[in-house]
Protein backbone atom coordinates (compact mmCIF):
# COMPACT_ATOMS: atom_id res chain seq x y z
CA UNK A 1 0.00 0.00 0.00
CA UNK A 2 0.98 3.65 -0.92
CA UNK A 3 -0.04 6.26 1.46
CA UNK A 4 0.68 9.77 0.50
CA UNK A 5 -0.30 12.38 3.31
CA UNK A 6 -0.36 16.22 3.35
CA UNK A 7 2.47 16.60 0.73
CA UNK A 8 3.25 19.89 -0.33
CA UNK A 9 6.31 21.07 -2.26
CA UNK A 10 7.18 24.15 -4.30
CA UNK A 11 9.89 25.36 -6.33
CA UNK A 12 10.65 29.13 -5.00
CA UNK A 13 7.11 30.82 -4.64
CA UNK A 14 5.14 28.40 -7.30
CA UNK A 15 3.33 25.53 -5.04
CA UNK A 16 3.56 22.04 -7.40
CA UNK A 17 2.20 20.24 -4.18
CA UNK A 18 -0.43 21.16 -2.45
CA UNK A 19 -1.55 18.69 0.96
CA UNK A 20 -2.01 16.16 -1.63
CA UNK A 21 -3.26 12.90 0.53
CA UNK A 22 -3.58 9.67 -1.19
CA UNK A 23 -4.05 5.58 -0.82
CA UNK A 24 -2.90 3.45 -3.21
CA UNK A 25 -3.95 -0.26 -1.76
CA UNK A 26 -2.40 -3.12 -2.75
CA UNK A 27 -3.39 -4.98 -6.01
CA UNK A 28 -5.34 -1.57 -6.89
CA UNK A 29 -4.98 1.00 -10.22
CA UNK A 30 -4.57 4.42 -9.62
CA UNK A 31 -4.49 6.97 -12.66
CA UNK A 32 -3.84 10.92 -12.05
CA UNK A 33 -5.50 12.81 -14.69
CA UNK A 34 -4.86 16.81 -15.15
CA UNK A 35 -3.65 19.86 -17.08
CA UNK A 36 0.12 19.90 -17.85
CA UNK A 37 1.81 22.16 -15.15
CA UNK A 38 -0.20 19.75 -12.57
CA UNK A 39 2.05 18.35 -10.76
CA UNK A 40 1.38 15.14 -11.77
CA UNK A 41 4.67 14.26 -12.85
CA UNK A 42 5.98 15.88 -9.38
CA UNK A 43 3.81 13.52 -7.61
CA UNK A 44 5.01 10.41 -9.02
CA UNK A 45 8.97 11.40 -8.81
CA UNK A 46 8.38 12.27 -5.01
CA UNK A 47 6.75 8.57 -4.83
CA UNK A 48 10.36 7.43 -5.00
CA UNK A 49 11.89 10.35 -3.17
CA UNK A 50 13.14 11.60 -6.77
CA UNK A 51 11.66 14.95 -5.38
CA UNK A 52 11.78 15.65 -1.85
CA UNK A 53 8.97 17.27 -0.57
CA UNK A 54 8.82 20.16 1.98
CA UNK A 55 5.38 19.03 4.26
CA UNK A 56 4.04 15.14 4.68
CA UNK A 57 5.46 11.97 3.92
CA UNK A 58 4.69 9.33 1.87
CA UNK A 59 5.01 5.52 3.16
CA UNK A 60 5.43 2.09 1.54
CA UNK A 61 3.97 -0.61 3.06
CA UNK A 62 3.86 1.56 6.29
CA UNK A 63 7.80 2.06 5.44
CA UNK A 64 8.68 6.38 5.21
CA UNK A 65 10.02 6.74 1.64
CA UNK A 66 13.36 8.75 1.88
CA UNK A 67 12.98 9.00 5.40
CA UNK A 68 12.70 8.09 9.29
CA UNK A 69 11.00 9.00 12.24
CA UNK A 70 12.03 10.31 15.56
CA UNK A 71 9.30 11.03 17.55
CA UNK A 72 7.71 13.63 15.65
CA UNK A 73 10.74 14.85 13.74
CA UNK A 74 11.19 13.14 10.32
CA UNK A 75 15.25 12.93 9.54
CA UNK A 76 16.20 12.47 5.28
CA UNK A 77 17.95 8.74 4.91
CA UNK A 78 21.28 9.09 3.89
CA UNK A 79 21.85 8.42 0.20
CA UNK A 80 22.87 4.92 0.32
CA UNK A 81 19.43 3.82 2.42
CA UNK A 82 17.43 5.70 0.27
CA UNK A 83 18.71 3.61 -2.90
CA UNK A 84 18.15 0.45 -1.22
CA UNK A 85 14.58 1.95 -0.48
CA UNK A 86 13.78 3.25 -3.89
CA UNK A 87 14.05 -0.38 -5.28
CA UNK A 88 10.27 -1.07 -3.98
CA UNK A 89 9.10 1.52 -6.30
CA UNK A 90 9.65 0.67 -10.43
CA UNK A 91 9.21 3.26 -13.00
CA UNK A 92 8.62 3.60 -16.33
CA UNK A 93 8.80 7.00 -18.00
CA UNK A 94 7.61 8.04 -21.40
CA UNK A 95 10.86 8.36 -22.86
CA UNK A 96 12.05 4.42 -22.07
CA UNK A 97 15.40 5.57 -20.60
CA UNK A 98 16.92 2.54 -21.72
CA UNK A 99 20.72 1.77 -21.68
CA UNK A 100 21.48 2.14 -25.45
CA UNK A 101 24.74 0.01 -25.18
CA UNK A 102 23.00 -2.67 -23.66
CA UNK A 103 20.47 -5.04 -25.74
CA UNK A 104 16.70 -6.28 -24.19
CA UNK A 105 18.00 -8.53 -22.14
CA UNK A 106 21.37 -6.98 -20.60
CA UNK A 107 18.58 -3.99 -20.33
CA UNK A 108 16.47 -6.16 -18.09
CA UNK A 109 19.52 -8.39 -16.02
CA UNK A 110 21.91 -5.04 -15.04
CA UNK A 111 19.71 -4.32 -11.77
CA UNK A 112 19.43 -7.55 -10.44
CA UNK A 113 23.10 -8.08 -10.68
CA UNK A 114 23.87 -4.87 -9.41
CA UNK A 115 21.38 -3.86 -6.57
CA UNK A 116 19.81 -7.76 -5.63
CA UNK A 117 22.99 -9.19 -6.05
CA UNK A 118 21.88 -12.03 -8.41
CA UNK A 119 24.27 -14.08 -10.35
CA UNK A 120 24.51 -13.09 -14.42
CA UNK A 121 23.10 -16.17 -15.10
CA UNK A 122 20.36 -15.91 -12.64
CA UNK A 123 19.44 -12.25 -13.47
CA UNK A 124 19.38 -13.37 -17.38
CA UNK A 125 17.23 -16.42 -17.02
CA UNK A 126 15.00 -13.90 -15.14
CA UNK A 127 15.06 -11.56 -17.86
CA UNK A 128 13.88 -13.75 -20.45
CA UNK A 129 11.11 -14.73 -18.64
CA UNK A 130 9.99 -11.09 -18.12
CA UNK A 131 10.64 -10.85 -21.82
CA UNK A 132 8.34 -13.34 -22.48
CA UNK A 133 5.64 -12.23 -20.04
CA UNK A 134 6.04 -8.28 -22.44
CA UNK A 135 6.01 -10.62 -25.96
CA UNK A 136 9.25 -9.70 -26.72
CA UNK A 137 11.02 -13.22 -26.42
CA UNK A 138 12.77 -12.73 -29.62
CA UNK A 139 13.72 -9.62 -28.95
CA UNK A 140 16.31 -10.44 -26.01
CA UNK A 141 19.18 -9.85 -28.19
CA UNK A 142 17.98 -6.66 -29.82
CA UNK A 143 19.89 -2.90 -28.48
CA UNK A 144 17.47 -0.52 -28.04
CA UNK A 145 17.91 1.13 -31.32
CA UNK A 146 16.80 -2.28 -32.93
CA UNK A 147 13.74 -1.86 -31.58
CA UNK A 148 10.22 -0.08 -32.45
CA UNK A 149 9.23 2.71 -29.72
CA UNK A 150 6.50 0.25 -28.58
CA UNK A 151 8.86 -2.90 -28.31
CA UNK A 152 11.23 -0.19 -26.27
CA UNK A 153 8.90 0.93 -23.70
CA UNK A 154 7.88 -3.03 -23.12
CA UNK A 155 11.16 -3.44 -22.45
CA UNK A 156 11.33 -0.92 -19.86
CA UNK A 157 8.49 -2.21 -18.20
CA UNK A 158 10.13 -5.61 -18.18
CA UNK A 159 13.51 -3.91 -16.56
CA UNK A 160 11.23 -2.25 -13.86
CA UNK A 161 9.24 -5.84 -13.10
CA UNK A 162 13.27 -6.85 -12.71
CA UNK A 163 13.39 -5.59 -9.25
CA UNK A 164 10.07 -6.86 -7.89
CA UNK A 165 8.60 -3.65 -7.06
CA UNK A 166 5.81 -3.21 -4.47
CA UNK A 167 4.38 -0.75 -6.71
CA UNK A 168 5.14 0.02 -10.19
CA UNK A 169 4.75 4.19 -11.78
CA UNK A 170 3.87 4.93 -14.94
CA UNK A 171 4.55 8.52 -16.17
CA UNK A 172 2.86 9.15 -19.83
CA UNK A 173 3.92 5.65 -20.97
CA UNK A 174 2.59 6.21 -24.30
CA UNK A 175 2.77 9.48 -24.72
CA UNK A 176 6.21 9.41 -27.21
CA UNK A 177 5.04 6.57 -29.27
CA UNK A 178 3.35 6.66 -32.61
CA UNK A 179 -0.67 5.58 -32.17
CA UNK A 180 -0.30 2.25 -33.71
CA UNK A 181 2.14 1.49 -30.73
CA UNK A 182 0.05 2.48 -27.99
CA UNK A 183 -1.78 -0.48 -27.76
CA UNK A 184 0.55 -3.10 -27.37
CA UNK A 185 2.14 -1.11 -24.33
CA UNK A 186 -1.32 -0.43 -22.59
CA UNK A 187 -2.29 -4.59 -23.17
CA UNK A 188 1.05 -4.66 -20.94
CA UNK A 189 0.00 -2.87 -18.59
CA UNK A 190 -3.41 -4.61 -18.49
CA UNK A 191 -1.88 -7.69 -18.18
CA UNK A 192 0.05 -6.16 -14.92
CA UNK A 193 -3.18 -4.94 -13.38
CA UNK A 194 -5.09 -8.10 -13.58
CA UNK A 195 -2.42 -10.02 -12.41
CA UNK A 196 -2.55 -8.21 -8.93
CA UNK A 197 0.20 -5.29 -9.47
CA UNK A 198 0.32 -2.23 -7.67
CA UNK A 199 -0.23 0.44 -9.81
CA UNK A 200 0.10 4.38 -10.45
CA UNK A 201 -0.49 5.68 -13.83
CA UNK A 202 -0.17 9.26 -15.55
CA UNK A 203 -1.93 9.45 -18.92
CA UNK A 204 -3.91 11.28 -21.18
CA UNK A 205 -5.79 7.85 -22.46
CA UNK A 206 -9.03 8.48 -20.82
CA UNK A 207 -10.73 4.91 -22.75
CA UNK A 208 -7.20 2.61 -20.71
CA UNK A 209 -8.04 4.74 -17.48
CA UNK A 210 -11.85 4.12 -17.58
CA UNK A 211 -11.24 0.64 -17.98
CA UNK A 212 -8.10 -0.68 -15.95
CA UNK A 213 -8.53 1.57 -13.10
CA UNK A 214 -10.21 1.39 -10.01
CA UNK A 215 -9.22 4.70 -8.98
CA UNK A 216 -8.94 8.01 -10.71
CA UNK A 217 -7.22 11.19 -9.13
CA UNK A 218 -7.86 14.42 -11.08
CA UNK A 219 -4.99 16.84 -9.89
CA UNK A 220 -5.51 20.81 -10.92
CA UNK A 221 -2.64 23.21 -9.74
CA UNK A 222 -0.83 20.56 -7.21
CA UNK A 223 -4.34 20.09 -5.57
CA UNK A 224 -6.16 16.65 -5.69
CA UNK A 225 -9.68 18.13 -6.55
CA UNK A 226 -11.30 14.29 -7.10
CA UNK A 227 -11.40 10.86 -6.64
CA UNK A 228 -13.31 7.98 -6.82
CA UNK A 229 -13.89 5.29 -9.08
CA UNK A 230 -13.49 5.89 -12.84
CA UNK A 231 -17.46 5.58 -12.95
CA UNK A 232 -18.43 8.44 -10.72
CA UNK A 233 -15.22 10.51 -12.04
CA UNK A 234 -15.80 10.42 -15.51
CA UNK A 235 -20.13 9.99 -15.05
CA UNK A 236 -20.41 12.43 -12.70
CA UNK A 237 -17.95 14.48 -11.44
CA UNK A 238 -18.30 16.32 -8.17
CA UNK A 239 -15.64 19.20 -9.06
CA UNK A 240 -17.07 21.63 -11.83
CA UNK A 241 -13.45 21.93 -12.92
CA UNK A 242 -12.83 17.81 -13.51
CA UNK A 243 -16.32 18.25 -15.96
CA UNK A 244 -14.61 20.81 -17.72
CA UNK A 245 -10.96 19.03 -18.28
CA UNK A 246 -12.67 16.16 -19.23
CA UNK A 247 -14.94 17.75 -21.86
CA UNK A 248 -11.47 19.40 -23.24
CA UNK A 249 -10.21 15.54 -23.68
CA UNK A 250 -13.21 12.97 -24.20
P1 LIG B 1 2.83 17.54 -17.79
O1 LIG B 1 1.43 17.03 -18.07
O2 LIG B 1 3.20 18.66 -18.73
O3 LIG B 1 3.85 16.47 -17.72
P2 LIG B 1 2.76 17.66 -14.87
O4 LIG B 1 1.38 17.64 -14.35
O5 LIG B 1 3.52 16.40 -14.88
O6 LIG B 1 2.75 18.28 -16.34
P3 LIG B 1 4.95 18.67 -13.28
O7 LIG B 1 6.01 18.24 -14.21
O8 LIG B 1 4.77 17.90 -12.03
O9 LIG B 1 3.55 18.77 -14.04
O10 LIG B 1 5.21 20.18 -12.94
C1 LIG B 1 4.42 20.91 -12.03
C2 LIG B 1 4.90 22.36 -11.99
O11 LIG B 1 6.20 22.40 -11.41
C3 LIG B 1 5.02 23.01 -13.35
O12 LIG B 1 4.58 24.34 -13.24
C4 LIG B 1 6.50 22.95 -13.65
O13 LIG B 1 6.89 24.01 -14.47
C5 LIG B 1 7.10 23.06 -12.27
N1 LIG B 1 8.40 22.36 -12.13
C6 LIG B 1 8.63 21.04 -12.33
N2 LIG B 1 9.91 20.73 -12.10
C7 LIG B 1 10.53 21.88 -11.75
C8 LIG B 1 11.87 22.22 -11.38
N3 LIG B 1 12.84 21.29 -11.30
N4 LIG B 1 12.12 23.52 -11.09
C9 LIG B 1 11.15 24.45 -11.12
N5 LIG B 1 9.87 24.20 -11.47
C10 LIG B 1 9.55 22.94 -11.78
MG1 LIG C 1 4.44 15.24 -16.34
Amino acid sequence: EVTIHGVSKSYGSLKVLDDVTLKVPVGSVTTILGQSGSGKSTLLRSINHLERVDAGFIAIDGELIGYRQDGQTLYELKEKEILKRRVEVGMVFQNFNLFPHLTAVENIAEAPVTVRGLSREQAEAEALDLLARVGLADKAHAYPRQLSGGQQQRVAIARALALKPKVLLFDEPTSALDPELVNEVLDVIKELARSGATLVIVTHEIGFAREVSDQVVFMEQGRILETGTPDKVFSRPDHPRTAAFLAKVL
